[in-house]
């Protein structure tokens, strides 16, 4: 049976915030078009059309919405996409989830996601004063209450939802704080992505460092396997993706082996990206809107970006890692392993620390 995830942009790289570290923002405006407005029907339609051809009776589709802030293409253009998805699906099994800064989110949306069963994952960087430092609005003003304010809405309709943060030196430097924040509010899965710098030219003075990458995972990997062991397990998505590859064998993050998967990133206008982090035209793949998945999801197997060649960095062939790592994911290497002139690499430093212990709650979990 198959299980596809396809992501979507609604609104392209359209956003109702300006944060400071956004890397959609950076990786767009490279583009001939940056933005290419909100997703006409039409191309939601034909979208819609060929991913279901592809699928067969118990097969199962995620539809997952980002931006830019997808809740901008509107709510009725999501109404109109979940109630073609309905007329046409037949015995395909479908997922929602959307990706947000919760700044538009109010009781219409709370019931919609909860009708059509969307798991919402809001952006917040957890604590106000680094949520407020980075997390602007148009106007430059602060953002975190109204966060706040759509993640309990959302609880208070009870539409399922996780955190996502970016990990920045600010954040980095509060382990504490943050698992305080998670215990207290009770937030069952949170995923932190590590501020990235720009694709090319400066660095950002935001850019996560390896040596936060590594204190801040340790530490907070410490609290968690003592919750762990107290038999109350929270979901870390890092944590769980070194469970799922050490465990099962499986792999849970693009990357986490130190290769690119081809993924379906298509925006507003139907064009097709092998990866979020480089939705540049020069890695177009096709168009959803008028060619099939599996056409698309062989140019993507067969694309430059999937089948380069990159070398990891030499202090990888010293690692111990080397065989489950190699490196990485290609756009966080810089942030997380330190090839960039760092000589220091946060993912080998945070297993250093972490790995005999991870192995532990291992072994506990197969036994
Ligand atoms: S750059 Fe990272 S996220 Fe993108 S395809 Fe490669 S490993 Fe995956
Ligand atoms: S040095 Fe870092 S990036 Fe390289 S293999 Fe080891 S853990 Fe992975």
């Amino acid at each position: 049976m198959k299980n596809i995830s396809i992501m979507i942009k609604p609104a392209s790289s359209l956003c109702n915030l300006s944060c400071e570290y956004c890397f959609y923002e950076d990786v767009s405006s490279k583009r001939a078009m940056s933005s290419c407005g909100v997703m006409k029907r039409e191309t939601a339609n034909k979208i819609i059309d060929n991913v279901l051809s592809c699928l067969n009776d118990m097969d199962a589709v995620s539809f997952v919405f980002q931006g830019g802030e997808p809740t901008l293409a509107g709510l009725p253009f999501f109404l109109h996409f979940t109630e073609e998805v309905e007329k046409k699906k037949g015995s395909v099994l479908v997922n929602y989830a959307i990706q947000t800064n919760g700044i538009l989110i109010d009781k219409s949306w709370c019931r919609f996601f909860k009708s059509n069963n969307f798991l919402v994952g809001i952006s917040q960087d957890i604590l106000p004063e680094v949520h407020d430092k980075y997390r602007k609005d148009t106007n430059g003003s602060d953002t975190y209450e109204r966060v706040n304010a759509a993640r309990k809405a959302l609880l208070s309709y009870g539409v399922e939802y996780n955190i996502l943060s970016v990990l920045t030196n600010d954040l980095a430097k509060e382990p504490e704080k943050v698992w305080d924040y998670l215990c207290r509010e009770n937030i069952g899965y949170t995923q932190f992505i590590p501020c990235l710098g720009k694709i090319e030219g400066e660095k950002k003075s935001c850019r996560l460092n390896p040596c936060s990458f590594a204190g801040f995972y340790s530490h907070l990997f410490f609290l968690w396997a003592k919750a762990f062991k107290a038999g109350k397990y929270r979901s870390i998505k890092l944590f769980d993706d070194l469970i799922n590859l050490l465990a099962y064998g499986k792999q849970t993050a693009c990357g986490i082996t130190g290769k690119c998967s081809p993924q379906f990133v298509v925006e507003a206008d139907g064009r097709v990206f092998p990866c979020d982090f480089y939705a540049l035209d020069e890695y177009c793949i096709g168009n959803l809107a008028c060619e099939n998945v599996e056409d698309i999801y062989n140019k993507a197997a067969k694309s430059s970006f999937i089948t380069r060649d990159d070398a990891e960095a030499d202090f990888c062939c010293r690692c111990p890692y080397l065989k489950i790592c190699h490196g990485g994911c290609l756009r966080m290497r810089k942030e997380v392993c330190g090839f960039d002139g760092e000589n220091e690499c946060g993912y080998r430093l945070f297993l250093d620390n972490c790995l005999p212990e991870l192995q532990q709650i291992i072994h506990s979990i197969l036994n």
